[in-house]
């Protein structure tokens, strides 16, 4: 390892947004060591040194942080999945008590360990279920955030971490990066088996279905959310890193859309005409939008990407995993 690269700590980096982030980090001439739990399903990780490991064990959490001064940490390793695994109520005591184990024991070890830098991802799921019940949501501020009131479990653990790692910043000077993520999409992603976000889902149905014929969707389909361009999220990322700003500040899209027209983007993109069945199904909260004028004043950047565009890239990845399953 050459002394003169920065070096970061990827924790959670065999999944979607750190596996990206490993790649964009050597891109950008880092030293980049990646844990996880699993290896990357979908490709081979570029960090130039990767882990397997439990983060919810405190001497893995010691071993990976022992032999290296890392300059910049940064902790996305989380227990999560798409509405079907969080909003069922089944994982809610396994996801609180793994994602705050990882949290508490990362928290430490960077701050026993001096790690200067450190980045958090939080979530639009800790904005509280009262103000998104209209589909028209104006958009999420984050100091909506209180009195708080998140619809899931999954939410209150990542407020709880939220404030968990701002109070490292109070106490003992710790720099802390906080994002709010909403809905971040692209390839390289979880696109079936029950884990995976609208934006994977729309495209892996209509991948899968022939022209003429029929693809569900839960509820009314009438829901909306936004959803980000991964390539727009490390970009808010980085930006975030590189500033004093602590956050917590929100990464999202403000472009709005409703899931039948996210599923009617997707056909339009395959070229196919399909019609949609309604079902029930875990749904979560009835409108989401990002407000982004926060991280406008505080970094002079806010995410430009269209959806259409990043559809038409991760469209095409999971077309074709569909073919290679077939
Ligand atoms: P992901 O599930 O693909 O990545 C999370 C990774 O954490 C997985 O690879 C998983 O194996 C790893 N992990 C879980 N438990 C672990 C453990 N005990 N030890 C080691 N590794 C463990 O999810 P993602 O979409 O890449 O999300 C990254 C982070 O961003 C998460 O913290 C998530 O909560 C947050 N977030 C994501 C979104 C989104 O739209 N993708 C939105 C809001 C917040």
């Amino acid at each position: 390892m050459e002394d003169n690269h920065k070096k970061a700590l990827v924790c959670g980096a065999g999944g979607f947004i750190g596996g990206h982030l490993c790649q964009r980090l050597k891109d950008e001439g880092y030293w980049v060591r990646g844990v996880d739990i699993k290896e990357h399903e979908y490709r081979k990780s570029a960090a130039d040194d990767f882990v397997l490991g439990d983060l919810r064990d405190q001497r893995v959490c010691k071993k990976i942080v022992s032999d290296i001064q890392f300059d910049e940490l940064y902790q996305l390793a989380a227990d999560m999945g798409g509405a079907g695994y969080i909003f069922t109520g089944e994982h809610d005591a396994v996801v609180m008590h793994n994602s705050a184990t990882i949290n508490l024991n990362m928290a430490e070890e960077a701050n026993r360990t001096g790690i200067k830098n450190i980045f958090y991802s939080s979530s639009a799921c800790i904005y509280p279920e009262a103000i998104q019940l209209e589909c028209d949501n104006p958009g999420l501020k984050e100091s909506d955030a209180y009195p708080a009131g998140p619809d899931s479990e999954y939410g209150w653990e990542k407020l709880f971490s939220e404030r968990m790692y701002l109070a490292y910043h109070r106490n003992f000077g710790m720099e802390v990066h906080i994002a709010r993520f909403h809905n971040i999409f692209g390839p390289y992603g979880t696109w079936d088996g029950g884990r995976e976000k609208a934006p994977a889902a729309m495209c892996r149905k209509v991948a899968e279905t022939p022209e003429g014929g029929e693809i569900e969707i839960w509820g009314d389909g009438e829901q909306t959310r936004t959803f980000l361009y991964i390539d727009e999220c490390l970009n808010g990322i980085r930006r975030l890193m590189e500033s004093d700003f602590l956050g917590p500040v929100n990464i999202g899209s403000d472009e709005l859309i409703s899931i039948n027209n996210l599923a009617r983007m997707a056909m339009s993109i395959a070229g196919k005409n399909l019609s949609i069945k309604h079902i029930s199904g875990p749904l979560g909260v009835r409108g989401r939008s990002s407000d982004n004028t926060l991280i406008e004043e505080k970094l002079g950047w806010r995410p430009a990407t269209k959806l259409l565009d990043g559809m038409r890239v991760t469209y095409k990845w999971i077309a074709e995993q569909v073919k290679k399953r077939a």
